[in-house]
């Protein structure tokens, strides 16, 4: 008796054997047409012909197995060798946004400024561009401070109708004047996919902002223009949709683009997003594009805005935006958040004294 079971257990151990190697042979088969797929852009799943193969083997079913149990086996099968066919057209897909296509970081260039060159910078100026004075003093405020870049919104995504929106059109003539009076470069951000070109004429860089990041035509239309592009993560964006974001982008050629961790929606309260500085390290590991951080709305606190900028710098990215306003409790957008002339000129003083800034130059630098 016992002979006979170590007879029939040496039998299923051949067959075992046997069914390993076929299946294995089968895998090699689906892991070629899988290839073959991914070179014709073809569906890895066909369900017509995942349905014509079990009806072929239900059809020569002669048992003991019944027909569900084969169907069910087959069904494992199939799904292990669509996995395989997936992992064939993931190797095939190559991102331009990715480092592995482009080893070299990208730097954009703008003015004479070199973002992601190894340099750090400043972007600093109002949430929202207001009125000429209010311009005039925050343009004569970065000048002195060395700072090179100037923002402020002229097309304000807000959560309600009813707050303010931007001035529009003006809003970019002003923030231009502005920028040419102090010898500065304008950023701002533009919702419109129609509003790109025009805005081409006053700016210097095209902000996307934490609402847009998946207005793909949007994306499209900055990814037609030879500009730099702003372009910020989501408010519940992952980093991998940030990238696939840029990717819109660098699809349409132009490759000038500055990614920009700005806080995540999450349930912290103590702060108005929290801040995912850990984006920092993996976007530049993983793209080649610079990446900045806005100090601002990240957290929506002043009073922790220098170790925060300091903790950007600190891991890497190649610049930080933060919000300054003459009265910022006047402010008509983020009046809440924005540095007033006082606050601003001792957080670069807390960025001085402790080495984040070289000199009177707003290019900043890890210490030694
Ligand atoms: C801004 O920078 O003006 C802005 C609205 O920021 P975000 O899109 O990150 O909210
Ligand atoms: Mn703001």
């Amino acid at each position: 008796m016992a002979e006979r079971l170590e007879k029939l257990r040496g039998q299923l151990d051949v067959l075992n054997m046997e069914l390993l190697a076929l299946l294995n042979k089968r895998a090699e088969i689906t892991e070629e047409i899988g290839k073959v797929k991914a070179e014709r852009g073809m569906e890895i799943y066909d369900p017509i012909r995942e349905r014509q193969q079990l009806e072929n083997l239900v059809d020569a079913n002669e048992g003991p197995f019944g027909d569900d149990t084969i169907r069910h086996l087959f069904k494992q099968i199939f799904q292990a060798s669509a996995g395989l066919q997936q992992q064939e057209k993931e190797k095939e897909q190559k991102y331009l946004v990715s480092r592995k296509t482009r080893m070299a970081s990208t730097v954009v260039t703008l003015n004479g400024i070199e973002i992601g060159g190894g340099q750090q910078h400043i972007v600093a100026g109002p949430c929202s561009v207001e009125t000429p004075s209010q311009m005039d003093a925050v343009g004569k405020l970065l000048q002195q401070q060395g700072i090179r870049m100037m923002r402020g919104g002229a097309y304000k995504p807000r959560t309600s109708p009813y707050d303010f929106q931007g001035l529009g059109v003006p809003g970019l003539q002003l923030l231009r004047e502005t920028a040419d009076r102090y010898g500065l470069t304008a950023i701002s951000e533009i919702v419109n996919p129609s509003d790109v070109e025009m805005a081409c004429d006053y700016l210097d860089v095209i902000q996307v902002g934490a609402r847009n990041m998946q207005n793909f035509e949007l994306l499209k239309a900055v990814g037609s223009i030879r500009k730099p592009v702003l372009l910020k993560r989501g408010l519940s964006a992952t980093i991998e949709e940030l990238m696939m974001a840029a990717e819109y982008i660098l699809s349409r050629g132009n490759d000038q683009i500055i990614l920009c961790e700005r806080g995540i929606r999450t349930y912290e309260k103590a702060t108005r997003n929290t801040l995912d500085i850990s984006a920092v390290p993996i976007l530049k590991q993983e793209t080649h594009l610079p990446v900045m951080v806005d100090i601002t709305h990240s957290t929506g606190r002043r009073d922790i805005i220098v170790q925060m900028a300091k903790a950007a710098l600190a891991v890497g990215a190649d610049g930080i935006m933060l919000e300054v306003h003459p009265d910022p409790s006047v402010a008509l957008s983020d009046a809440k958040q924005q540095l007033d002339f006082d606050q601003f000129s001792t957080f670069m003083d807390g960025l001085r004294s402790s080495g984040f800034i070289k000199s009177d130059r707003a290019t900043v630098r890890l210490p030694v």
